[in-house]
């Protein structure tokens, strides 16, 4: 699990750096980002162990990987928005197989600093963007909504909400986006408000909450700034 944590991690870092390229922005981060620091955490902050020890069932313990290797993904990609100034924020991809609640907020834009909405099992990812950048299935609802077939809308949507959307009803009104979404770190304030307490300096593994440690995403979310953001992604040993 480490090591997939690890490879997840490093893998998202390297395709923000292509992204970036391509976009011709400078794909050099700020500081040196250090994914080992993602590793052996769950995306709530707490101890990853701890998280897969809930698992009841083996359907469980798969689904908690699943999301687990999805999150570190996902929380690679808030270092890097944080270590690249010139990136104001994010578009939301999804990937094949995606729900209809993700498929209706593919392709909007979020501020660099915003916390990405994702349930269990979610595979949406961010795409660092100046501005909503249209033109491709996986960002635009209706033109992904078309690329399934019968079958697949209907799993997606349910059949009367896919045969809705087939005769034009409004995505945003057939799906319920906020039912079971949330960022991954969900009581991120308290994490921040104990740990800050605690101590000001050298906080890296110290523990917040429940032992929680403050992820990227929150640190983010958090910061009063981008310097006070990569200060506090400093701070937690996220990059150096
Ligand atoms: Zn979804
Ligand atoms: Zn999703």
């Amino acid at each position: 699990m480490i090591g997939l944590q690890l490879a997840a991690a490093t893998e998202t870092l390297a395709a923000f750096e292509a992204m970036l390229a391509e976009q011709g922005i400078d794909p050099s981060p700020a500081a040196e980002v250090r994914p080992e620091a993602l590793v052996g955490v769950a995306s709530d902050g707490r101890d990853l162990g701890s998280l897969l020890q809930l698992a009841a069932t083996a359907a469980q313990f798969d689904m908690i990987v699943e999301t687990q290797l999805q999150d570190v993904a996902r929380q690679a990609a808030a270092v890097s928005l944080g270590t690249h100034p010139q990136v104001t924020g994010y578009v939301r991809m999804v990937n094949p197989g995606a729900c209809g609640r993700c498929v209706i907020l593919a392709g909007r834009w979020y501020r660099w600093s915003d916390g990405f909405q994702r349930h269990p099992r979610c595979a949406c990812r961010h795409i660092p963007a100046m501005e909503d950048a249209a033109g491709d299935f996986r960002t635009d609802p209706r033109e992904y909504f078309d690329s399934l077939t019968g079958a697949e809308q209907d799993a997606t949507f349910g059949k009367a909400g896919a045969e809705a959307i087939r005769l034009g009803a409004d995505m945003g009104q057939v799906v319920n986006a906020r039912r079971g979404m949330s960022t991954a770190q969900v009581s991120a304030r308290s994490v921040l408000v104990t740990s800050e307490g605690t101590s000001r300096a050298g906080v890296a593994g110290r523990s917040g909450v429940r032992g929680a440690r403050l992820m990227p995403e929150s640190i983010l979310a958090s910061a009063t700034s981008r310097d006070d953001a990569v200060r506090l992604l400093r701070e937690y040993a996220y990059i150096t």
